[in-house]
């Protein structure tokens, strides 16, 4: 990537001071954006001073030479925009040679406080090499874990897992969710053909639904009332509170179990009572 940095984008920069153009592809946009963050965090290890130049990288603890002194002085160097930091290192330390006259005394005193090591030059992050992984890994947004996320990745089919997580992130096709997208159709439940179809319909308030959880509640013997749970979060809730994982995946189970009756009923084909479709969720829970 550094070739293609130097050779396509920044045939007069270097990717810490080149200016985003419309015509660049988002991938670059994208790391131009994170540009900040790369120079907060990242170290310019300085070694034999070929691979960094010495008037547009910021290897001057996150500034570069021009920015940390006037320009006018940093020009009287002599360096032109494509010189190597090698050209002010000789034999492992700095070339002070350059830097005999007095007004390039500041510079001079700002070197000295830098370290050169005896090896090629280094990008770090957190103190190990630079790569890609690591810094995505250090500044990518940590979301704080949903709730539901010990359900749909606990040991559960995929199928209800993948299932669990479309609900959750209120992505099913139902009807509802479909004429949001602009599809005609009727947002009828297909269930009981009476209610429109948003979620805590089809999954807790249809009357499918509310014999589902109902017929499982006596099957298992749970202390709950149903009736006063009205969202998918309500029953999620009562759910994450059963201390058996097999309990907690029986939520998921419920849901995959309901749509598929839901969409057999869209589709024409024949229905299951409610009770066939629980007890059918509880035996796959258990084999
Ligand atoms: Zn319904």
């Amino acid at each position: 990537m550094g070739l293609l940095v130097s050779k396509q984008i920044c045939s007069r920069s270097t990717y810490w001071n080149v200016v985003t153009k419309a015509s660049h592809s988002n991938i670059w946009k994208n790391l131009i954006g994170v540009r900040e963050i790369m120079l907060n965090n990242v170290q310019f290890s300085i070694g034999t001073g070929q691979k960094f130049k010495v008037l547009t990288d910021p290897w001057c603890e996150g500034e570069t030479l021009l920015q940390k002194f006037r320009h006018g002085l940093v020009r009287r160097l002599g360096f032109t925009w494509s010189s190597p930091l090698s050209s002010l290192i000789i034999e492992g330390g700095w070339n002070f040679g350059l830097l005999q006259a007095d007004i390039f005394t500041p510079i001079k005193e700002y070197l000295q406080t830098l370290s050169i090591h005896l090896r090629p030059d280094k990008l770090l992050w957190d103190g190990g090499d630079f790569t890609f992984k690591r810094a995505w890994k250090g500044c990518r947004t940590h979301y704080p874990e949903v709730m539901w996320s010990t359900i749909c990745w606990g040991k559960t089919r995929p199928r209800w897992s993948i299932h669990g997580v479309f609900l959750f992130h209120e992505r099913l096709p139902t009807m509802f969710n479909l004429q949001k997208r602009k599809v005609q159709l009727a947002p009828r439940c297909s269930t009981c053909l009476q209610q429109i179809d948003p979620r805590d319909h089809i999954f807790v308030q249809c009357p499918f639904a509310m014999k589902f959880w109902g017929w499982l509640k006596d099957a298992l013997g749970w202390n709950v009332d149903f009736n006063s749970i009205l969202s998918v979060e309500e029953l999620l809730t009562w759910f994450l509170l059963q201390t058996s994982k097999l309990i907690k995946t029986l939520l998921v189970a419920g849901f995959w179990s309901i749509w598929q009756e839901r969409n057999r009923r869209l589709h024409g084909h024949s229905s299951s009572s409610t009770t066939d479709v629980a007890r059918k969720t509880l035996f796959e829970l258990g084999s």
